[in-house]
């Protein structure tokens, strides 16, 4: 097996982010935080890696100073009115949902429950409408800063990881040439990731099982955010065409059988999975110049990281 290109993990990525949050965290122990900021999980579901997911956010929460309480419930109608208790206790300085709970619009009700001063998944409507609309701070005065969905931001920081991110390029325009191709457009990751990308000037190919689009900022990115572009209804054809001139592959498909194809995988590309699934064969190192498998372990960096945001901007917004 030829392997000219390398395979990355998270958990090396998400190495690179523990020293600042430790600092931080130490800082809120020595302030606000004596006992160190909570977390608090609320599962009711069966899905096993959800359960997974939750036992490596205490873990990692753990090492890191933060404390962790899973609230777990067999009755999924007990959930709403826990979360607006856990909104209203002082002690609690993030919530975050293991989803699917309902697997319906349900879902999303639940996620809009969670107070935005607590939500470190960063999945509230005025942080998704910032993201969309490039709008990056909550004040006029640029004292708070917006929070981004946690799993899109998990791969942009995989990203720039990967020197994708070009630093001598503007900040904001730092993918300008650099073309993707993202297979997902839920709307908790692939659609929010696409805007993100596009935002910072690359152009985006978005799938999904219905259609493909584009999301570009424009000819000579002149325009301050993303336009959406309908290319047509979904085909092989299109795919193939559109991976094999992309630079970056990123794949959320949830299916334990969905396998991109490597045939589609131009030479030297960077292929990123952040589905639960493996969605890329092992024989993708043969033409990948990069190659991350999983990105779970950079989310969980992400949501602690977005909580120390939460908080910051709790006691600046309190220091007024
Ligand atoms: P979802 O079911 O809401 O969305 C799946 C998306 O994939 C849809 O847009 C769908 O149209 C598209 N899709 C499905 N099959 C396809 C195909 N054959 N070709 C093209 N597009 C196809 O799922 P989700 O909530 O976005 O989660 C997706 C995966 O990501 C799951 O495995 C989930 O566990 C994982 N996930 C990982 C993290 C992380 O931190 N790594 C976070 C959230 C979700």
């Amino acid at each position: 097996l030829i392997k000219p290109g390398r395979t990355i993990l998270a958990s090396g990525i998400a190495k690179l982010y523990t020293q600042e949050i430790q600092e931080g965290v130490e800082h809120l122990r020595k302030s606000t935080h004596p006992n160190g900021p909570l977390l608090v999980g609320f599962l009711a579901n069966e899905d096993p890696a959800a359960q997974m997911y939750a036992n490596w956010t205490k873990k990692t929460a753990e090492s890191l100073g933060v404390r962790f309480e899973l609230r777990q419930f067999d009755d999924k109608d007990q959930l709403e009115e826990n979360i607006l208790v856990a909104n209203e206790d002082n002690e609690v300085d993030g919530i975050m949902i293991y989803f699917p709970v309902f697997g319906n619009a349900q879902d999303q009700y639940l996620q809009q429950i969670v107070s935005i001063e607590k939500d470190v998944e960063g999945l509230n409507h005025l942080y998704y409408q910032n993201m969309y609309h490039n709008i990056r701070y909550l004040d006029v005065e640029h004292k708070l800063k917006s929070i981004l969905p946690c799993t899109p931001l998990a791969v942009v920081k995989i990203l720039e990881y990967l020197k994708l991110y070009n630093s001598l390029l503007p900040e904001g325009n730092r993918l300008y040439g650099k073309k993707c191709v993202v297979i997902n457009r839920s709307e908790i990751v692939g659609r929010p990731l696409a805007a993100l990308l596009a935002n910072d000037g690359a152009i985006v190919y978005s799938v999904d099982i219905n259609n493909i689009q584009k999301f570009t900022r424009g000819s000579g990115l002149k325009f301050a955010k993303h336009h959406v572009e309908d290319l047509g209804d979904y085909s092989e054809s299109l795919l193939q065409q559109i991976s094999l001139e992309a630079d970056i592959i990123i794949t959320g498909v949830p299916s334990e059988t969905y396998k991109f194809p490597t045939e589609y995988v131009k030479e030297g590309a960077a292929c990123i999975n952040f589905s639960s699934h493996k969605n890329f064969s092992e024989d993708v190192k043969e033409k990948a110049s990069l190659y991350v498998p999983m990105t779970g372990k950079v989310t969980i960096s992400m949501l602690i990281r977005n909580m120390l945001r939460l908080i910051e901007n709790r006691n600046a917004k309190q220091q007024h």
